[in-house]
C-alpha cells in the first residue's frame, strides 16, 4: 500500500483496519533470544540498530538486521544474549528512511534516545516481592500530597543527605530533620506527621531534557511514557539505576503505608513531526483539523489521538506497566479534557480486570482551549461526567475558584478574602462542600448548573495544585498590596479558614505539597522552568509557620476520625444542611454520621466566618433533631481531637476570619 496516494482520511481507516491487539509490542528478553515487535502497517522496511552504548552521540552501532512485515507488525528475534545492549529502529515510509527510539522502549540510555536491553529481574531493590500497592478502601479516604522530586529535597537544610537531594532516593530517607533540629521532621517522616496516605508526583516518566544539566523543569514534555525519568537518578547513563532508585522509592513510600501517584501527560509529546510516534507511524497518534494540519489543544504544538485505536491501546498498556511492574497505586491525567472518555473507561476496565479496582484515577477535566476528538467519541471533561464509569474523578474548579478566587485573575478574591456578594457567591462555596453532588442540600440553592457529580468518588476537591499561584501567594496577591515575608499573620490566619474548609468538604482530598506550610513562590504562578530556588521546599517555613502545619495536621486527623467527611456515596452530602440565616461571607453546616459505629461522633457542625466582625448564626439540619450540646475541637487557632470548649443550644458567634468546628 502507497501511503503518499492515500489522502488522510482514507491512511487513518486503513491503519485504523491494521490495529493490532497483541500485548508483545516491544523487547522481549531472554537469556537465549531477543524478539523485537513494532506496529506500523505502512512501513516498507524496518531494521533494528544494534548499540553497545545508549548515548546517542555515541557511535557505537554493532550491527543493524532487518524485520519482517507480519499481520501489520515487524518482527525479528535475535539469538544470542543482548543484555545491556542498546537499540533504535529504522523505519522507512514513503520512500523516507529514519531512525527512532521504540514508542514501547522500557528502559533506556540517557536522554531517552536509544532503547535498552535489560533483565527487568535485576532492576528490583530486595524484598521487592513483597511489596504492594498501598491503597485505600475508597478513593474518597484519600489525602493527596501533590510534589516534584526535585522539589521535596532541594532544599540544604532538608536533613536529607546531600547525594540524595533532588533524587528518587529521597524518598528512602527516615528520620530526617530541619537542620536537624530534632523538632521539626521533612522528608517523608513530614508525610507521616500530616496523615498524608499518597503522594502524587509531577513527571516522572522520560521527559526530553539534558538529564547531566541542572535546567528546573516540572517534566510536561513526554518522550518515553514507559521509561523513568534519568535526572532524578544517581546515574543517568546506566538504564537500570534508574528503575531500580524509583522501585526502592515506591518500596519506601509503601512501607511507610503511602501510596504513590504518576502524573501521566499521554495528551501530547514535546516534539510532532519528529517524534517517536510520528517517525513510526506518521500522522497516526496526533489528531489533526479539518484541514489536515496537527491539532493543539495543548497548547503546547499537538495533541495525541486517545480517539484511535493504537493510541487507546498505547495508554492503557502503558498505565498497566507502570501500575504492575512499579506497584504504583494511582495515576492523574494531564488535561484528561483532551482524552475521549471511552479511552478513560478502556483503562479503568483493564486495571480492573488485572485486580487493581484500588488503584486510583483522577484528571483535568479540561484541554488547553480545543480539541478535535472524532464523534462519536465525546471528551473526557466535565460536562461528560456522568458518561464516566466509577473510579475515575476529576480535578474540581468549582470549589477551587469560588473558595479563593479565579486562577486566572491574580488579584481576584473569593469567599476566603471576604469577597462574596462581589459577584462571588457563598452558594458556590456550599455547592464544592457538598463535593457538587446532584441531589444535594445544596441544590435547594438553585445550583442545578453546579451540581454534576453522582458521589464525592468523582470529585477532586482543592485549594491548590502545582498550575497557578500557591494558596499562600493568591492571598497575599489578592488581599495585600505588599512584599512577601516568610511570616505575615493575617495570611496565616485565612489560610487556615481556608484548610478548615477543605477538611469538612466531600470529595477526594487533594493539596499542593507545602500549603500546610504557608509555601510560597513569592508570587512566581507558573514556575515550570523557573529556579529550584523558586521552586524547592523551604523547610524552614516548617518551623515559621508551625501552628499553620499544627492546624493541618489537627484537621487531618478529624477528617480520619469522622468518617462522613469521607463518605464515597452521595448519603452525607445530601444530608449536610446550610444554615439559611447566614449572612454573605458566612457558612455554616451540619453533617449527620449516617454511618455511626459505637463511640463515634453522632454530628459535626462547622461555622466559616470569613467577613470582618463577628457574627452570630442558628445551626440547622434537615435530617433529624440537632443536639442541644456541642464540644468545639477547632477554631481560630487550634485543631485537633482535644476539646476546646463547649456550646450550649444551636446558636453560636464565631470570630472574624476563622472556622469553628463542633462535635456532638
Ligand atoms: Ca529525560
Amino acid at each position: 500500500m502507497e501511503s503518499n496516494i492515500m489522502t488522510l482520511k482514507e491512511k487513518l481507516a486503513y491503519l485504523e483496519s491494521k490495529s493490532y491487539s497483541g500485548n508483545d509490542l516491544g523487547v522481549t528478553y531472554t537469556k537465549n533470544e531477543t524478539t523485537f515487535n513494532v506496529w506500523s502497517p505502512l512501513a516498507e522496511k524496518v531494521v533494528v540498530n544494534l548499540y553497545e552504548t545508549g548515548d546517542s552521540k555515541e557511535n557505537s552501532l554493532i550491527q543493524s538486521y532487518p524485520l519482517i512485515h507480519e499481520n501489520s507488525v515487524w518482527t525479528t528475534s535475535l539469538t544470542g544474549d543482548f543484555e545491556n545492549k542498546f537499540y533504535t529502529y529504522t523505519l522507512t515510509i514513503d520512500g523516507k528512511s529514519n531512525e527512532t527510539i521504540d514508542i514501547y522502549a522500557k528502559a533506556a540510555g540517557m536522554n531517552g534516545n536509544r532503547a535498552a536491553i535489560i533483565d527487568f529481574n535485576k532492576t528490583n531493590p530486595e524484598n521487592w516481592t513483597e511489596d504492594s500497592h498501598v491503597t485505600q478502601q475508597q478513593i474518597t479516604d484519600a489525602f493527596i500530597w501533590e510534589v516534584h522530586i526535585e522539589d521535596f529535597s532541594s532544599d540544604e537544610n532538608s536533613g536529607i543527605s546531600p547525594e540524595n537531594q533532588g533524587k528518587y532516593l529521597a524518598f528512602t530517607e527516615l528520620g530526617t530533620t530541619y537542620k536537624n533540629e530534632k523538632d521539626f521532621a521533612t522528608g517523608v517522616d513530614h508525610l507521616k506527621e500530616l496523615g498524608v496516605n499518597y503522594v502524587h508526583l509531577l513527571p516522572v516518566f522520560d521527559f526530553e531534557n539534558d538529564e547531566e544539566s541542572a535546567d528546573y523543569n516540572w517534566g510536561y514534555d513526554p518522550k518515553n511514557y514507559n521509561v523513568p525519568e534519568g535526572r532524578y537518578s544517581s546515574n543517568p547513563r546506566d538504564p537500570s539505576v534508574r528503575i531500580r532508585e524509583f522501585k526502592q522509592m515506591v518500596q519506601s513510600l509503601h512501607a511507610q503505608d503511602i501510596g504513590v501517584v504518576l502524573d501521566v501527560v499521554y495528551n501530547h509529546t514535546l516534539e510532532t513531526e519528529d517524534s517517536s510516534f510520528n517517525l513510526t507511524v506518521p500522522d497516526y497518534y496526533y489528531r489533526q483539523t479539518d484541514t489536515g494540519e496537527f491539532a493543539d489543544g495543548s497548547a503546547c504544538g499537538n495533541e495525541t489521538a486517545s480517539d484511535r485505536n493504537m493510541m487507546r491501546k498505547y495508554m492503557a498498556d502503558s498505565i498497566l506497566y507502570w501500575a504492575t511492574e512499579y506497584h504504583l497505586d494511582g495515576f492523574r491525567f494531564d488535561l484528561m479534557g483532551l482524552h475521549d472518555v471511552e479511552t478513560m473507561n478502556v483503562i479503568r476496565t483493564a486495571l480492573n480486570e488485572n485486580g487493581l479496582q484500588q488503584v486510583i484515577l483522577y484528571g483535568e477535566p479540561w484541554d488547553a482551549g480545543s480539541n478535535e476528538i472524532a464523534l462519536p467519541n465525546i471528551a473526557a471533561n466535565k460536562g461528560n461526567t456522568a458518561h464516566f464509569m466509577d473510579g475515575i474523578a476529576i480535578f474540581n474548579d468549582d470549589f477551587r475558584d469560588p473558595v479563593k478566587g479565579s486562577v486566572f485573575n491574580k488579584t481576584e478574591g473569593g469567599f476566603l478574602q471576604g469577597q462574596s456578594g462581589n459577584g462571588i457567591r457563598d452558594v458556590d462555596v456550599m455547592a464544592g462542600i457538598s463535593a457538587n453532588t446532584i441531589g444535594a442540600a445544596a441544590a435547594e440553592y438553585e445550583l442545578a448548573e453546579k451540581t454534576w457529580a453522582r458521589n464525592p468518588t468523582q470529585v477532586v476537591t482543592y485549594n491548590s495544585a502545582h498550575d497557578n499561584l500557591t494558596l499562600y501567594d493568591k492571598l497575599v496577591e489578592s488581599t495585600f498590596d505588599k512584599p512577601y515575608f516568610h511570616r505575615n499573620d493575617w495570611v496565616i490566619q485565612i489560610n487556615k479558614l481556608a484548610a478548615a474548609l477543605l477538611f469538612t468538604s466531600q470529595g477526594v482530598l487533594f493539596m499542593q505539597a507545602g500549603e500546610e506550610f504557608g509555601r510560597t513562590k513569592f508570587g512566581d504562578d507558573n514556575s515550570f522552568v523557573s529556579s529550584i530556588e523558586i521552586n524547592q521546599l523551604d523547610w524552614s517555613l516548617k518551623k515559621t509557620n508551625s501552628d499553620l502545619v499544627d492546624y493541618y495536621c489537627g484537621l487531618s486527623t478529624i477528617r480520619r476520625k469522622f468518617s462522613p467527611l469521607r463518605d464515597a456515596t452521595a448519603q452525607t452530602a445530601k444530608a449536610i444542611t446550610f444554615s439559611r440565616d447566614a449572612i454573605e461571607n458566612l457558612i455554616a453546616y451540619t453533617i449527620p454520621n449516617q454511618l455511626a459505629e459505637e463511640g463515634d461522633w453522632n454530628w459535626m457542625a462547622v461555622v466559616l466566618n470569613s467577613s470582618y466582625e463577628p457574627h452570630e448564626v442558628t445551626l440547622e439540619s434537615h435530617t433529624g433533631d440537632l443536639p442541644t450540646h456541642w464540644t468545639i475541637i477547632a477554631d481560630k487557632d487550634h485543631a485537633g481531637l482535644e476539646a476546646l470548649g463547649t456550646v450550649e443550644g444551636n446558636t453560636l458567634t464565631v470570630e472574624p476570619h476563622s472556622a469553628l468546628i463542633l462535635v456532638s
